[in-house]
């Protein structure tokens, strides 16, 4: 039974993957701006303080 156990996990973790990458946004924590892509430095104002946030799922079920 176990290997069907892991074999669930790894199918799941596939899919909350597919669902970040379609959901996951960048925001700049200086300037505000969002962003598709993560970029290291922010386009509009070169601050490094881009973070990676998504828009849902956090916290739910
Ligand atoms: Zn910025």
């Amino acid at each position: 039974m176990g290997l069907f156990r892991d074999l669930g996990e790894r199918v799941e973790k596939l899919k909350r993957q597919a669902t970040d990458a379609a959901s996951e946004t960048y925001v700049c924590a200086e300037c505000g701006a969002e962003f598709a892509t993560g970029y290291e430095t922010c386009p509009e104002c070169e601050s490094e303080s881009v973070e990676r946030v998504e828009s849902s799922g956090r916290g739910g079920q």
